[in-house]
């Protein structure tokens, strides 16, 4: 009886034993160039067949969307381009009708500082190049579009057609379409039985689930050194965003010009250096980024309550970070950690 108690409990010590050096869960990951970009999913508690039709699957539909949606290749995107400035009625393509209504809402909400009808601003600039040359606009032409202040509500739809009032209107989804892209994925994966996964784009991703009996855990860049700024821990369903001066651009004379245009000015915006935004949506988390970042430390907790945003963090051009409280509550920061102000979105800022 004794013996049989002694053997009980050591089977129970094994097995506790067992559980706590437990591996790390199968994660299966695939990576791959797309939208300009790396792309890395990764998919745990699949099977490894399962998860590699998966990745097929994902992969195939980042390669489509590039292809509809290129601002300077030959795409339906471009296609529609060339047609708006005549006024005209131009049908639609249906692989740009969805993002066309939550484009127009996240530009209004951010009083259009997320732009997509900036498309000549950003050619202007050089964007529109995968290897841009470090040349200034003319300033005459970026003063020219400004006074032309395209907006995406100059475009009326009208079912399967669109056109725009306005013949400065271009569109570049490059602020928004791989947000968009990560929310469709995403729920592609749910479809199909995933249940927790990352996809990540270059460092803005969505993800679901867990990483087995952890939270996922999310690097955010640091923008000026070549290291991690700090940690998230994400589970459920949560998107993380990052908009950076540092991630295209070129010098001229020791200047930097980044790819993020302010609409107001014509010119890179000043002031952050990058920001990041956490949201269930991808899409909504990708505009608010790339929105916030021109607000810039005076204006950006206007625009993240008018677009819904409660976890922010920005750094500014001085590399102070200012962050929400829902985002100071999240976020672990590494050493060195930077200044940091916690700035209530309806409050006025408070040090900490
Ligand atoms: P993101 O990295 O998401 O901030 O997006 C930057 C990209 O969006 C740029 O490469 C441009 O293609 C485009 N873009 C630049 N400025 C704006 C703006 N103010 N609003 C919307 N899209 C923009
Ligand atoms: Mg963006």
């Amino acid at each position: 009886m004794r013996a049989e108690t002694a053997t009980g409990a050591l089977l129970i010590l094994a097995l506790l034993l067992g559980a706590c050096t437990a591996p790390e869960p199968q994660v299966a990951r695939r990576d791959f160039f797309a939208m300009g970009t790396l792309v890395s999913v990764s998919l745990a508690g699949l099977p490894a067949e399962r998860a590699e039709a998966l990745f097929d699957a994902v992969e195939a539909d980042f390669a489509e969307r590039h292809r509809q949606w290129h601002a300077w290749e030959e795409s339906p995107l471009v296609r529609l381009n060339r047609a708006l400035p005549s006024g005209d009625w131009v049908p639609l393509d249906p692989v740009l009708t969805p993002l066309m209504a939550p484009a127009i809402r996240l530009s209004v909400q951010s009083e259009h500082l997320f732009n997509p009808a900036i498309g000549r601003l950003i050619a202007l600039w050089g964007f529109h190049n995968e290897a841009f040359e470090p040349k200034l606009p003319d300033p005459d032409a970026i003063r020219e579009l400004v006074a032309a202040d395209p907006r995406m509500t100059d475009l009326e739809l009208d079912g399967e057609r669109v056109r725009s009032r306005n013949p400065a209107v271009q569109l570049d989804f490059g602020g928004f379409a791989k947000g968009y892209t990560l929310d469709e994925v995403i729920e592609a994966l749910r479809r199909e039985g995933a249940a927790h996964a990352v996809v990540n784009a270059g460092g803005d991703l969505r993800a679901i689930g867990r990483h087995g009996d952890r939270p996922w855990r999310i690097g955010i860049r640091h923008p000026r050194a070549d290291r991690v700024l700090g940690m998230i821990e994400v589970s459920g369903d949560e998107s993380v965003f990052t908009s950076g001066d540092y991630e295209r651009g070129f010098e001229i004379d020791g200047r930097r010009y980044h790819h993020i245009i302010d609409p107001r000015t014509g010119w890179p915006a000043t002031g952050s250096q990058s920001v990041t935004v956490l949201h269930r949506s991808a899409a909504v988390a990708d505009a608010a980024a790339t929105a916030l970042f021109v607000a810039g430390p005076r204006d950006w907790r206007r625009i993240a309550r008018r677009m819904g945003i409660e976890a922010v963090l920005l750094i500014d051009a001085e590399g102070r970070a200012h962050l929400t409280p829902a985002m100071a509550a999240r976020v672990r920061f590494a050493e060195p950690p930077p200044p940091s102000i916690v700035e209530a979105l309806d409050e006025t800022p408070r040090a900490q």
